[in-house]
């Protein structure tokens, strides 16, 4: 057991360290600084392992963006940056792409990266994978075991998107309820997620212990971000977030105007009863509909 701190020009990158040698894991949390559900997942497994035994190397970094998670903000007010678009970063440029560039170099040569994130307050958990064009992927989310994996659109720039094109390392990003606004823990996500991480580490070698691939896993398609409210009104949610619903079925009444389900889907994010203006999202979704091999063109460096 080890603790990392790797300062340099400024920039603070604190991590644990335990095992050694292959097959290896990095895991980062924190990489937008008000998704504390991810840090906190992060603390969680690195307690974890505590009683466990290594057959590989684990580190762990919690918090990779300190000072955007300071100001409880998505990005390092320093330059407003979205880190999570600007791997590998420069070591030369500013503040965000300098630390991009820290991350980068400090995640190199490990086997798998795991990415943890927030996709807010009334959110659910999900793994995000490009699973039509990477062959591992359907392997690692189902030994994951998280039920839903919405596809990635692979954009550049993602700390997991570049370990996988760049380095050839298994990544993989998961979201999970909390973080934005306010940068908040879903302590119950935390917990449940830290055990199927340990699960994952068992299948994939690091830990000791045996786990299977879960049969439960849905591949869904990309999020639909096309429909929208049609007019103003108070928006009741008829569903929670993580739900999975039927073609036709209601998602949410705006007024007296049932939303309905555009085709069977997950419902990832449902804000609870509030104003609605027209044109804006009534809930965050995606087709169940697993996407073919070679569906999704493969994004290039932009
Ligand atoms: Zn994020």
């Amino acid at each position: 057991m080890e603790v990392i701190e790797r300062f340099q020009e400024g920039i603070e990158l604190k991590g644990y360290r335990i095992g050694d040698g292959h097959p290896s894991i990095v895991i980062t949390g924190g990489i937008h600084g008000d998704e504390q559900t991810g840090s906190y997942t992060a603390e969680l497994v690195w307690k974890k392992l505590q009683n466990e035994t290594l057959l590989g190397e684990v580190v762990i970094y919690p918090v990779c963006n300190m000072s955007a998670a300071k100001t409880r903000q998505r990005r390092a007010p320093e330059d407003n940056l979205d880190l999570n678009r600007i791997f590998p970063g420069t070591p030369d440029g500013s503040y965000s792409q300098r630390l991009a560039n820290r991350i980068w170099q400090v995640t190199e040569g490990f086997d798998y990266l795991l990415d943890l994130h927030c996709c807010g307050l009334y959110g659910s958990t999900y793994s995000m994978h490009c699973y039509s064009y990477y062959d591992f992927a359907e392997e690692l989310c189902r030994a994951i075991g998280v039920k839903t994996v919405i596809h990635s659109k692979g954009t550049r720039g993602q700390l997991y998107i570049e370990a996988c094109e760049e380095r050839n390392q298994k990544g993989l990003l998961i979201e999970m309820p909390g973080g934005q606004p306010g940068g908040v823990i879903n302590e119950a996500a935390a917990e449940e997620l830290a055990d199927q991480i340990i699960g994952y580490l068992k299948y994939i070698g690091i830990v000791r212990g045996s786990a299977g691939l879960s049969k439960e896993v849905c591949f869904c398609g990309c999020f639909d971000k096309e429909i929208k409210a049609p007019f103003d009104g108070i928006c009741r949610p008829s569903v929670t977030p993580g739900t999975y619903v039927k073609e036709g079925e209601v998602i949410a009444c705006i007024n007296d105007f049932e939303f309905k389900a555009p085709y069977d889907a997950v419902i990832t994010g449902m804000p609870p009863m509030r104003f609605i203006f027209e044109g804006d999202s009534v809930a965050r979704y995606a087709p169940l509909a697993t996407i073919p091999k070679g569906a999704v063109t493969r994004k290039k460096r932009g």
